[in-house]
Formats: C-alpha cells, structure tokens, sequence
C-alpha cells in the first residue's frame, strides 16, 4: 500500500501533492507553499503555539532585519558572517544606515527582554516566536525543504537564573520528545557539540566549561544516550542537538538545546534579584522542532503523503455515487466546513466510484453517499486503507472525525464516541 522508500523523497513527493515547489525566478532555496503545503504548515505552526504555551512560553513577533551593529553586538558579525547575506546599505535618507537579514532570532529576544526592568520574580522568562531568519546557504546544497535560504524557525529563549538553568534546559529537552511523539518523529540520535579548533568561537574558557557542564547534567538526567563531538557547538555556546536521518540515509539537526552565557553578557541583561542587586540572566536557547520547512520535509517523507488526519490537506472527500446524490453530498460538505473539517465533493463527473476512491486513497475519510444513505440523512465511511463502517448519521460522523482531529490522534476511527 505504501510507494517504494525511495518515492518517499520529499522532494519528489512535495510535487506530486501538490505541496511546495521552486522557481528559478524566485531564486534557489527559496520554496513556495501551495494551499495543501500550507494546510501543514499552518496546522503543524498551530501545535507547536499550543505546546509552548500550555508549557508556559509567550509568543512574540520580531522583524526579520536588524541593524548590523545587533549583530556586531551579538557576535555574529565576527563569527557568523560567512552564513549572512551581505548587509544592504540603506541611501543618504537613512544617514547610510547598514541593514542585515537576521541569521538567528536571538539578539531581538535580548532586546526585548532588555526593553522592560525584570525582577528575580518573574524569571524563568520563556520568550517563543516561529520566525522567519535567512542564512546564505551555497547554491550546491540547497535541495527541497531541507537547505533552504529563507527558514521559519521555532524559536524561543529562557532567561533565567542560573540556578534554573539547568532545569529549563531539561524541560526544554522534553518538550522536544513530547512533540516527536505527538508528531511521529524519531530522534536519531542526540550530540552533545562542543567547540573545536579554530577561530570560530567566542572566547571564554570558563563559560563554555560551564555551559558543557550543565547541558551533560541534562543529558545524565534524562538517561539519554549521547555522543560529544568537537566542532559542531554554536559560536556562542555549546548544544544538545537532535539529529533525525532521512530516506536517503542524510543525517541533519531538527532540534537543539543551548545554554548561553555569551550574549546575556555582550547584550548587558539583567535581573534584580531576591537580595535587592542587580545579576545576569543566563539564556537558554531551543527549538522543539527546527524549522517548520525541515520538519514538514520529514514529516512528508514519515507519512509519505498518508498524513494523520488533523495534518491532511484534505481530511473528509464526500463522494455521492451518482448525479442524484450531488445535492445530499453539497448539504454534508458543508456541514463538515462549517464544523471546521477540510471537506470537499468528489462527484461523478470525476469518473467512476471506483476510480473515484482510488484518486482519494490518501484522504483520511471518505463519505460515500448511495440512494439509500441520501433518503435518511446517512453516510458510509470509508477508512483510509480500506475498512468500510455502518452507514450512521451525518452528525455522527462528524462528531467521531472531529474529536480525532482535535485530539490530533493517529486512529482514524475510535469505536467507542471520543
Ligand atoms: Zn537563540
């Protein structure tokens, strides 16, 4: 029933689901969302919102420019250049003025926390936001959704103390199991990236001891098997990484963990603490679920179109088996929208039932509505993979799919009333 692992590329597959695609004009790494595609993203953007905040995150929004002294300030000016676009210098009306695509979110969320005086009180302080940031990947790698050059992140940065820190690193790391598990992800393996040799990291023996210190503490506590490797850490700080492999057997990073004792310091943060002085935040970067371009990627290529139903472009095909049912099958389409499910009419002109059903296999539900069905208000559904149930009534039928799509469960069907 599933295509070949190789048909899985989700590359090959974001085409013929009519997904995302590229144009040359538009520029390599650069995809689009068609409507389906976008159905994902909006709804897997929605989860990830709905987790962090039942998790105690508040969402901001930031712009995806910024002055190039930020980033003078944050570091990435001097570390970081070789993956930004060039500065764009703005005319004599803006005084010469130098501005930089962001290549990370972090130095806004410093910004904005360093906007408002914070007391010992109020931190931990999870500052999220699925933001847009950019990074001048070579035109060699880019490919899909995978390498792109414009990236929605899921971000987000805790500023706490230091003492908090560690937990925060260990609650941001469950967070991340809770939603591969949510999502039907695998973590293929954690790292634990330190700084290597070269010129790539700040300076600060201490700190990034210190940082390593607490992320091993994470990683110990959790029972997590992990490997270090030298060389991979951001040039600011040291992070747990979690690495997912794809079909074609590519490992890359989803999701990672920092503690940040860097930018707090470049960015002057602070807090008043218990005893009336003043003290540094520590940050602790992470993202649960990378970016929402490399996550639909690996999620197209685990579901091979198949989605759960709450993440199905199209979750309920309403199919009359003939001309005389049009009129039933309009009523039920419309009474699925309204309730807010994706319904659409699959009507004969498309061909035969059977042809019909075969066009929609990847559809999660599908109402089939005969002479009989349409007589007594009634549907026949039909499972994606083929089970048939009873005809029931409409509103049962809606009621059954839209408590598993608000669930987000991965049954289709549960027998008994959810
Ligand atoms: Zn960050």
């Amino acid at each position: 029933m599933n295509p070949a692992p190789e048909q899985h590329d989700h590359r090959r597959l974001g085409r013929a689901l009519d997904l995302f695609d590229t144009d040359p004009l538009m520029g390599a790494g650069l995809p689009y969302w068609l409507p389906d595609g976008a159905v994902i993203r909006h709804e897997v953007e929605e989860y990830v919102r709905e987790l962090e905040r039942l998790a105690g995150y508040r969402h901001v929004y930031s712009p995806v420019l910024g002055k190039r002294e930020l980033y003078e300030i944050s570091g990435h000016w001097s570390h970081y250049s070789d993956d930004m676009f060039p500065p764009m210098h703005l005319g004599p009306g803006a005084d010469g003025e130098e501005v930089v695509l962001r290549p990370s979110l972090c130095p806004h969320h410093a910004l904005i926390y360093r906007s408002r005086a914070h007391s010992y009180r109020e931190l931990p302080l999870r500052v999220a936001e699925l933001g847009g940031m950019y990074r001048a990947e070579l035109s060699g790698v880019l490919g899909g959704l995978t390498r792109v050059r414009a990236i929605q992140l899921n971000d987000a940065h805790v500023f706490c103390t230091l003492d908090q820190a560690a937990d925060e690193a260990r609650a941001a790391l469950r967070l991340i199991r809770r939603a591969y598990a949510d999502l039907g992800i695998e973590a293929a393996r954690y790292r634990l990236s330190l700084p290597g040799a070269g010129g790539k990291y700040v300076a600060g023996p201490a700190m990034w001891e210190r940082a390593a210190a607490l992320l091993t503490e994470v990683l110990d506590a959790e029972g997590l098997p992990y490997e270090a490797v030298e060389g991979e850490a951001a040039f600011y700080g040291p992070k747990i990484d979690v690495q997912i492999v794809d079909r074609a057997g590519r490992e890359s990073t989803l999701s990672t963990v920092q503690v940040d004792f860097h930018q707090p310091e470049r960015f002057g943060l602070e807090y008043v603490g218990a005893d009336g002085a003043r003290h540094r935040p520590v940050m602790v970067h992470r993202s649960v679920v990378g970016s929402v371009e490399r996550l639909v990627a690996r999620l197209i290529e685990v579901y091979g179109g198949a989605f759960p139903a709450w993440l199905a472009p199209l979750q309920v095909a309403v199919v009359p088996l003939s001309q005389a049912q049009v009129p039933e099958a309009e009523r039920c389409v419309e009474r699925f929208v309204r309730a807010g499910l994706r319904a659409e009419l699959v009507g004969p002109e498309r061909g035969s039932l059977g042809a019909r059903i075969r066009a929609a296999r990847l559809v999660p539900y599908q109402a089939v509505i005969g002479p009989e069905e349409a007589v007594d208000g009634r549907v026949a559904l039909r499972l994606r993979g083929g089970r048939r149930l009873e005809p029931l009534p409409v509103a049962e039928a809606l009621a059954g799919i839209g408590a598993g799509v608000r669930a987000r469960s991965g049954a289709l069907w549960s027998e008994s009333p959810l």
